[in-house]
């Protein structure tokens, strides 16, 4: 079966080898897929830039799967304890809809989702993405890195006490989910457990103390994992999450290609989209693209809401600001 995952594409989209790319796109849109991207990139055959934290990339939509996700597992467990659960265990999958990540849901409601990666490149805000989700009182869940939280500490706090919005785990350092460095798009992935829990639980305890609500949801770097570490990621309480559209492209589509991705959405679906890159085609694609959806009907809700995850708990650090 012909398998888009061999489909490589630079990430940041860039002129370089428009051919390329615009082959790639003909290729994705015929078959209704895109890329998973995030910020600034490498084209994958070169080495990634030792400060560019991210850097995702082509790759397919996952298939949904239907499966109701059972609820995170409270955070009741300490560093030392997961790790010694996991120790030696050895992973047989790679990808982005690998055993235990959630994808598509049994909600009625859509989930919308948007990354905002960090690093070089990968700091900006889309006002007018933001603007639109406003101006329709459609809610949206965030997914955070916590380079660009700290960049970005004033717009966090305006984002995180908008109830319109849920914060969501990106990431300390926006690296590939694998318990032995296993890499996506030529960006290594965390090279063990440790490194991985590292990954999960310092932005957790980060925007936890940035927001004063504790994540419920994660997702990757270049959204990839392997079963173990996803594993982890429940142990850790959170929602190990990816997504079933990729409405963006990891911000390289163009506003009509983004509005044509939201024309096929449909309830149940989670959708994939940045929100850290204004001058990409993502938020005029969503600025065409949401009165559509909203006139089908469609209905929205957090990610953890069309999931059954409840409500994030305070957790003090920041509360009351
Ligand atoms: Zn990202």
């Amino acid at each position: 079966m012909y398998s888009p995952r061999h489909l490589r594409e630079r990430p940041g989209g860039g002129p370089s080898d428009p051919g390329r790319r615009a082959l790639f796109l003909g290729i994705a849109a015929s078959v209704g897929l895109g890329l998973v991207a995030c910020d600034e990139g490498d084209a994958p055959e070169a080495p990634p830039r030792a400060t560019a934290g991210a850097v995702p990339a082509p790759t397919r939509v996952p298939a949904v799967v239907r499966a109701a996700p059972r609820p995170a597992t409270p955070p009741a467990l300490s560093r030392r304890e997961i790790l010694a659960e996991f120790r030696g265990k050895i992973p047989t999958q790679w990808g982005l809809d690998v055993t235990g990540v959630a994808t598509g849901s049994r909600s009625r409601s859509v989930a919308l989702t948007f990354d905002a990666c960090g690093g070089p490149g990968g700091s900006g805000f889309d006002r007018k993405l933001i603007r639109s989700l406003r101006r329709h009182h459609v809610p949206a869940t965030l997914f955070i890195n916590l380079r660009w939280a700290r960049r970005n500490p004033g717009l966090l706090r305006e984002l995180a006490t908008d109830p319109l919005f849920e914060i969501a785990n990106h990431g300390v350092h926006h690296s590939p989910l694998s318990v032995n460095g296993r890499s996506a798009y030529g960006i290594p992935g965390t090279s063990s457990l440790r490194e991985a829990y590292d990954e999960v639980m310092g932005n957790q305890e980060g925007l936890s103390a940035l927001t004063g609500r504790a994540p419920l949801s994660f997702r990757p770097g270049t959204a990839h994992y392997d079963e173990i570490a996803a594993a982890m990621v429940r142990r850790c309480g959170l929602l190990p999450a990816n997504f079933s559209v990729n409405a963006d492209g990891g911000a390289t589509f163009t506003p009509e290609m983004v509005a044509g991705q939201l024309d096929g959405v449909k309830a149940g679906d989670v959708v994939i989209s940045h929100f850290n890159q204004p001058s990409s085609g993502t938020g005029e694609g969503y600025v065409a693209g949401l009165p559509g959806m909203i006139g089908r009907g469609l209905r929205f809700d957090h990610l953890s809401a069309v999931f059954g995850l409840g409500k994030a708990a305070l957790t003090g650090v920041a509360a009351g600001r």
